[in-house]
């Protein structure tokens, strides 16, 4: 074993969103020792371990290790916060076992058999959570119990792996993280600035003598990621996450609208810190002016209202987004209420290029596939373009793969070989482009 270090987390590249490993300042390896397939153990809140990947040259002398979401967790901290680690010999795991997270899964023996050959590339502690993926689709599972326990270990041939088809329940589910969203670097750099510093550090803000904003208004067209971005800035602040959508709650609830408001923030602040997303607020909140209707000017009101009422650092922030932000209502922009903004732009080649590559990097690409080409001739394509272009390129591949008979649909399970041989290519990207 070596002494413990301290290292600052940052957030993992892309291509390592999903892998079991950490990247560390090339200096802190070569002054350590720390030498690439190491494992080491990470000390945050939580203890957990993990494989060190050779450190990327833009971290050197930087003092830092790049973490995906999934280790965060496990280590539990946030961007920015520091870890203990220290190199470790991990030991053989005689047992272990696994629990889905959120969904029943069918373990007959080819699975098993499959998610103990994936397994080897893991570190495995107990408590710890595990993503495999098995042909693009992420399977979350938990470790809840290892021999030797309590001990960070690696599965050998002789380990004995038992996986329950039920999920286990009370665990949090990583949503989506910042890994998750491409492009939007200064928006992603604000949102954390004005939304989680505050949330997990209000004694910073009362120290300063500053108010945090308690409503951000985020703008930009359809399908650009506000969403997501709302809901990041949740995951990684530890917040409760509760949405609303403007048109929706105008008509399903009508006449009971300013009721339903009420209680989504009576909830917000129950299971506080909070966040409030309000999707299409132009909807919910119109301006003065253009209302004729009693209600709308009473649920406008209402809003105000329960944002006027939320305390100080009462740790709940409201989201709010929209497309048309002259819609908004002035009144809900005024100091104290919506008072900041955020610019969300539809993607440029560098943008389209990085969400390209998140939303296919759990997909088994052929070598012809050309992402940068993709991005050059998708001008004009929002984010969610480009997830469905994604999408419909795999649904292609699997339609092939069914016409040519490689997967029998007869069949109760596909072999681990089969899913191997699935490639999705330039031409199914092409053919989705057409549609
Ligand atoms: P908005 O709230 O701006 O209408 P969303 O955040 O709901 O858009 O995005 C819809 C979907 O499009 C997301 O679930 C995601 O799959 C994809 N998407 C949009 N923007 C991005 C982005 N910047 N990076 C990655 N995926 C994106």
């Amino acid at each position: 074993m070596s002494e413990w270090i301290e290292l600052r987390v940052l957030e993992s590249k892309a291509r390592d969103a999903n892998r079991p490993v950490v990247r560390i300042d090339p200096e802190v390896m070569e002054r350590t020792g720390i030498a690439v397939g190491d494992v080491i153990e990470i000390v945050g809140r939580r203890r957990t371990a993990a494989k060190v990947w050779n450190g990327l040259p833009e971290d050197r002398g930087k003092g830092v290790i790049r973490m995906n979401s999934i280790l965060r967790k496990n280590a539990d901290v946030s961007l920015n916060e520091t870890v203990k680690v220290r190199r470790v010999e991990p030991k053989p795991a005689a047992f272990v076992k696994l629990a889905p997270v959120s969904m029943t899964i069918a373990v007959d023996a080819n699975f098993l058999q499959y998610i103990k050959q994936r397994l080897r590339e893991y570190v495995v502690v107990e408590g710890d959570m595990l993503q495999i993926y098995v042909l693009s689709q992420p399977l979350t599972f938990q470790v809840v119990q290892t021999k030797p326990s309590n001990a960070i270990l690696i599965i050998t041939e002789d380990t004995q792996i038992q996986i329950f088809e039920k999920p286990v329940s009370g665990v949090k589910i990583p949503h989506v993280t910042w890994e998750d969203i491409g492009d939007l670097e200064d928006a992603k750099q604000k949102i954390r600035e004005l939304v989680e510093l505050p949330l997990r550090h209000p004694e910073l803000f009362k120290h300063l003598g500053i108010e945090p904003p308690k409503g951000i208004l985020l703008i930009g067209p359809p399908g650009t990621g506000k969403t997501l971005l709302a809901k990041a800035v949740a995951n990684e602040a530890n917040a409760y996450f509760v949405a609303i959508n403007g048109p929706e709650i105008m008509s399903k609830y009508y006449g009971e609208s300013e009721a339903r408001l009420r209680e989504i923030f009576e909830e917000a602040k129950k299971n506080a810190p909070a966040i409030i997303f309000i999707d299409e607020i132009d909807a919910i909140a119109p301006k003065r002016e253009e209302v004729t209707g009693e209600v709308e000017k009473r649920v406008v009101a209402q809003l105000l209202t329960l944002m006027d009422g939320l305390q100080e650092r009462g740790q709940v922030v409201v989201i709010g987004a929209t497309n048309r932000p002259d819609a908004v209502d002035p009144a809900l922009r005024r100091p104290g209420r919506f008072d900041r903004e955020i610019w969300i732009n539809p993607p440029d080649f560098k943008g389209r290029y990085e969400i390209l590559q998140i939303h296919t990097r759990n997909m088994p690409l052929a070598p012809d596939v050309d992402l940068r080409k993709l991005a050059e001739i998708t001008h004009g394509f929002s984010g969610a373009d480009l997830a469905a272009l994604a999408r419909e390129a795999a649904m292609s591949a699997l339609r092939r793969a069914i016409q040519s008979g490689l997967i029998d649909l007869n069949q109760p399970s596909i072999p681990p070989e089969v899913f191997e041989q699935i490639k999705v290519t330039m031409a199914d990207f092409t053919s989705a482009l057409r549609e």
